[in-house]
Order: C-alpha cells, then sequence, then structure tokens
C-alpha cells in the first residue's frame, strides 16, 4: 500500500484504503494508499516548519540542483509517467504525456529562476543612504490542487514554492494520488533535505482542513472548485495568511465572418472537447457570427461526431473518459438542464457503450442558447459545447464577456483590427486569437480576472509575487 512522504520518509497512516480506479475500466484499481487525516497533516506542517531556517537561507545552487534534477527525471520518464497519469486520469495517451512533459519544464523553468533571485539597490532620497530591495521566502506554503491536471498543476506550485525558499505541505486530490506520489517519489531522490517538502495524501475535509487552518502555513495556493477556494481565502484572510486561487472558467471562443473556417473548427474542437472538456480553460461557449454561422455549425457538428470515445490508452482514442462517476453525474444534469431551458441538441448528450466499463460521454453540442441559460453561465467541466448566433463583432464581444468567470477568451479571424481590439477588451486574464483557449506555455503568467482568480499570478516570474515577500533595508555609511 502507497502511503504520504512527511519529513523525508514515506510513512502509514495505518489500513483506512484509499483507493483510486481506472476512469477508462472500473474494474482496474490503480493503486491503494493508506489514507492519512489531520494527526498526519500536523506532523507534515511541524517537518516543514523545522525545515524552514536552513532551507530559506539556502544557496541557489542548492535550489537549481534539486529542481534541475526533478526536471530532468520528469522528463527522462515522460512516456511511463504519461501512461500513468491516463490510466489514472482518463486524458489520453498524448494529452497525458505533453501534461508530463510540461511538469519537467517547469521544474526547469524554476530551476533557472533560482539562480536569478534579485533584488535591488537604490540611493536613498537621504543624502549618504542607501536601500536594499531584497526577496525572502514566505515561509511553509500549503498547496492543495485539484483532479484534472494531477502532475502539471502540482508542479507549477511546488517549483515556485521551492525555488523561493519555501518548504511546501502538499494534499493532492484523492481521485489522482498515484501521479502525485510518483512525482514526490522523484523528488524525494532530488537531495532535498528533509521537511522541505511533504505530500499528505487525504480528503480535503480533514488533510486540506488542517493545512489551511494551520498558523505556521503562512500561503495557501489552491487550484479547485469556486465554493471551496472562497471558503479558503476566508480562512486565510482571517489569519493573516496569503491565499492564490485558481478556480473556474466559462470560456468564450468567438468565430467571426472572416475566419478560416477550418481552423475555427479545429480550435473550437480542440478547445471543448480535449482533455474531455474537463479543463478550466476549455471553450464552453462558441460565439459565431451570422455570415459563417451556417458553414461553422456544419463543420463542427461533423468534426464533433466523427471524435471517437474511447479508453484513455487505446492508440485511436481522441477523447477519453470523464474522470469520475461524481463528474458524469454532473456532466448528464447539465445536459438535462440545456435541454429543459429550450436549448437544441445537436450532438453527442449520451452516455457511450465501451468494451470496458468507463464513464463514457459523447462530446455534445447545443444550439439556440441565449447567454442568460444556466448552461451558458455555469461551468458543466465536461466535454459540453455551447453555439450561440450573434450579428457582429461587438454583440460577439458583449457576449463573451457577459459571465461571472475571466479565465481565458478566444477568437478566430484574419481581421488584425479586430484580434488587436479584442486582446485589449476582453475581459479575461488570458486571450488566444486562432488558437485553442485551454493551450498554455510554461514560462508565462497563468490565471484569470473576476470569479476565476484570486491573488497573485501563477507561473513564470510572475510567481514570485505570491512565493515570496519583499523587505526594504535601509543603510547609512558612516
Ligand atoms: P475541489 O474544490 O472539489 O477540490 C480541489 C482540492 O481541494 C482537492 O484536493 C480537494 O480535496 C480539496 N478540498 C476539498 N474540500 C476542501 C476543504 N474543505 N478544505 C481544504 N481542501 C479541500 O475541485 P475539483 O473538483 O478537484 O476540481 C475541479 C475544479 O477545479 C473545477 O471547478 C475547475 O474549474 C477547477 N480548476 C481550475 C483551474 C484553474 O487553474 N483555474 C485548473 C484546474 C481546475
Amino acid at each position: 500500500m502507497k502511503t504520504s512522504y512527511i519529513n523525508g520518509a514515506f510513512i502509514s497512516a495505518g489500513n483506512n484504503v484509499l483507493e483510486n480506479k481506472n476512469p477508462s475500466d472500473l474494474s482496474d484499481i490503480v493503486d491503494r494508499f493508506s489514507r492519512a487525516g489531520r494527526a498526519e497533516a500536523e506532523q507534515a506542517v511541524a517537518a516543514a516548519t523545522a525545515a524552514t531556517p536552513a532551507w530559506g537561507t539556502s544557496s541557489p545552487q542548492e535550489r537549481f540542483d534539486a529542481l534541475d534534477f526533478i526536471g530532468s527525471e520528469i522528463l527522462s520518464r515522460r512516456e511511463e509517467l504519461g501512461a500513468l497519469l491516463s490510466r489514472e486520469e482518463g486524458k489520453t495517451l498524448p494529452e497525458g504525456i505533453g501534461e508530463v512533459t510540461r511538469a519537467g519544464y517547469l521544474f526547469k523553468f524554476f530551476a533557472g529562476e533560482a539562480v536569478r533571485i534579485g533584488g535591488e539597490r537604490l540611493e536613498s532620497v537621504r543624502k549618504g543612504a542607501t536601500v536594499d530591495i531584497t526577496r525572502e521566502p514566505v515561509g511553509v506554503v500549503g498547496i492543495i490542487t485539484p483532479w484534472n491536471f494531477p502532475i502539471a498543476i502540482p508542479a507549477w506550485k511546488i517549483a515556485p514554492a521551492l525555488c523561493y525558499g519555501n518548504c511546501v505541505v502538499f494534499k493532492p486530490a484523492e481521485l489522482v494520488p498515484s501521479s502525485a506520489w510518483a512525482l514526490a517519489e522523484i523528488i524525494s531522490r532530488s537531495g532535498l533535505p528533509a521537511g522541505v517538502f511533504n505530500m499528505v495524501v487525504g480528503p480535503g475535509s480533514e488533510v486540506g482542513d488542517a493545512i489551511i487552518g494551520s498558523d505556521a502555513v503562512q500561503a495557501v495556493t489552491f487550484t479547485g472548485s469556486v465554493n471551496t477556494g472562497s471558503m479558503i481565502a476566508q480562512r486565510c484572510a482571517a489569519r493573516m495568511a496569503k491565499a492564490q486561487l485558481e478556480l473556474g472558467g466559462k470560456n468564450p471562443l468567438i468565430v467571426l465572418d472572416d475566419a478560416n473556417l477550418e481552423q475555427a473548427v479545429d480550435v473550437a474542437v480542440q478547445g471543448g472537447f480535449y482533455s474531455t472538456g474537463q479543463r478550466c480553460t476549455a471553450s464552453s461557449r462558441v460565439i459565431v457570427t451570422d455570415g459563417i454561422y451556417d458553414d461553422f455549425i456544419q463543420r463542427f457538428v461533423e468534426k464533433t461526431q466523427a471524435l471517437r470515445v474511447g479508453p484513455a490508452l487505446d492508440e485511436t482514442t481522441q477523447i477519453g473518459p470523464v474522470a469520475s462517476e461524481s463528474q458524469l453525474r454532473q456532466d448528464l444534469e447539465y445536459i438535462d438542464i440545456a435541454k429543459q431551458e429550450g436549448a437544441t441538441l445537436l450532438a453527442g448528450g449520451n452516455r457511450v457503450e465501451a468494451d470496458s466499463d468507463g464513464y463514457y460521454l459523447q462530446p455534445t453540442i447545443f444550439a439556440d442558447v441565449n447567454n442568460a441559460m444556466r448552461i451558458c453561465q455555469e461551468e458543466v467541466f465536461g466535454p459540453v459545447v455551447t453555439v450561440s448566433r450573434v450579428a457582429d463583432y461587438e454583440a460577439a464581444l458583449a457576449e463573451a464577456n457577459d459571465t461571472p468567470f475571466g479565465l481565458s477568451s478566444g477568437i478566430c479571424t484574419t481581421s488584425l483590427k479586430y484580434a488587436e481590439h479584442y486582446k485589449r477588451h476582453a475581459k479575461a486574464g488570458m486571450v488566444m486569437v486562432n488558437m485553442p483557449t485551454a493551450g498554455v506555455d510554461y514560462h508565462v503568467p497563468f490565471g484569470g480576472s473576476k470569479g476565476s482568480s484570486y491573488g497573485p499570478r501563477e507561473q513564470g516570474r510572475y510567481a514570485a509575487e505570491f512565493y515570496t515577500r519583499v523587505k526594504t533595508a535601509y543603510q547609512f555609511a558612516n
């Protein structure tokens, strides 16, 4: 049975078992874990606290070496780890390998950042004095992650936390602990001192609750649902801890009359359905102008119906299963809601029978929607896309921005004028022109506006804002 990793050792929490199943084949148990609880979370926080003074003053070279080792090891095992991820979460093998590759490069990127952490020296406005502005680690960082990117999301939080000299207590999602365990096993061999990195596998209501409630945890970074995130931010604020949240999305993709039709259809199919639509950046609302609407709908429906849904590790599969029974139930509920609201079902809408017993769902398209419907305002987090028809660019822009979320926002157009206008006026943290809303780089900021994100940005050099505190030191030269 696999265990949590606390204070430099893999430690059993007893015989309370957490099992994770393969969503492509429910008879396949991926792993069995000893389920940790509050006591193990508290041990992990204590270990991280004890390790903080030494790691917080460690040399850039030590940090570089550890992060570079982790990145190299991940990249050298990307096929094996990608297959594990696909088996555990349900995304296709190319998607699994792609995610693992990204995780490897995230560690490499932050290895480089570790030797570039800088400050600045200014002249004081008072004669004879100087001012040093430096960045210091925050201390112990709590990391709580969701199930849809089991290795990339942990990587984009763990790598900067360690890079800037913090110690980590990491709680992965219960649904996908095997990918997290594989990452922890690599980290355990990276030369980090005991206690610098800890992973506790257990439920949010106990392990997560203990992390966010501990006065020793000075910062909590969370990716997941809006309700849990909002609760975490409030509890962190009550004890003056930092909080960083990445939450949901209801990302629009505008297709203008002047778009390249085939490209726009590909962008809509990839953005809406790849990773089975289980991406916070998925383009779940396609907004199409009048002149191209009929042609777009015809090609979009054709391409969507031709997608092969099946087991994640099957080479011919393009769309894997939904990750869990509760997610499948939620997707089917939203399909019912859309029908009750009067939307027209153009493709999909049903479970798919396959040779293995898994959570297969047809990629689904609804048309004849208006943006006030729940199906256009609430995040489904599955392979369900709405298409609406608008008169022109101005109407499309207004509809795209009419959402409580603001993560990623896309447009397909050959017009430089509209592309430039959209980049400035889309109310979202990330804008994509002629590219799926979902594919992002590892070296630049990631995050949203409005209800999608809270606190400083993740990734790239901007990650320093969350994982460090700024100190201003004055000195008078005697
Ligand atoms: P979730 O909020 O249910 O769980 C996320 C994590 O929080 C899990 O590890 C869970 O165990 C933990 N948790 C749950 N209750 C807790 C509590 N009371 N205290 C502390 N921790 C607790 O979300 P999920 O279902 O795992 O993930 C899906 C959601 O994540 C979607 O809404 C999606 O949009 C969002 N998401 C956002 C991004 C982004 O970057 N914006 C990326 C991926 C997923």
